[in-house]
């Protein structure tokens, strides 16, 4: 015969199942962005370049980026959702073709393994709306040793106000 104690105990035991079943699910299902739109709106809002980049993981063409040739004092934006993503203090010449930072600002940016293209890489994404920007390698220059090789029609490039702070 069950007791109120026994049907307590069973009742918190079944609620504790249901709760961690929910962050189960939570933890597998897709991360949510605080900027999201349909693969329609994405369409409209980007450039067909940013799109290839941004949504579909794209790469572009090393050497064509203008913010290469970008070197004034300011902030590396987001082009899905205008999110501040690098410094151009941390920007440097690495030679590969692509724009590349040694850190990202706080808290902006998202890494993943990435296995396509039969490499394991790190990808790179925006945190604010999840847009891929490139990729982040150990062979970067000090303080961090890091390369975040980054799609420059990813970017949008923001010049200080103030180019003295
Ligand atoms: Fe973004």
């Amino acid at each position: 015969m069950l007791t109120r104690r026994d049907v307590f105990f069973a009742s918190g035991a079944a609620i504790a199942a249901l709760t961690v079943g929910r962050i189960g699910q939570a933890a597998k299902a897709a991360p949510l962005y605080e900027v999201t739109h349909t693969d329609a709106e994405w369409r409209k809002l980007l450039t067909p370049a940013q799109y290839d980049v941004l949504r579909q993981q794209g790469t572009e063409r090393p050497f064509t980026s203008p913010l290469l040739h970008e070197h004034r004092v300011g902030t590396f934006a987001c082009a899905g959702c205008d999110l501040p993503l690098f410094s151009s203090k941390t920007k440097y010449n690495s030679g590969t073709g692509w724009p590349s930072f040694w850190k990202p600002l706080d808290g902006a940016v998202d890494v993943a393994q990435d296995n396509s293209l039969g490499m394991v890489r790190t990808a790179v994404s925006c945190h604010r709306c999840g847009g891929h920007l490139g990729h982040v390698f150990n062979d970067g220059p000090p303080p961090t040793g890091l390369r975040y090789c980054i799609n420059g029609v990813a970017l949008k490039f923001v010049p200080a106000s103030n180019p003295n702070i």
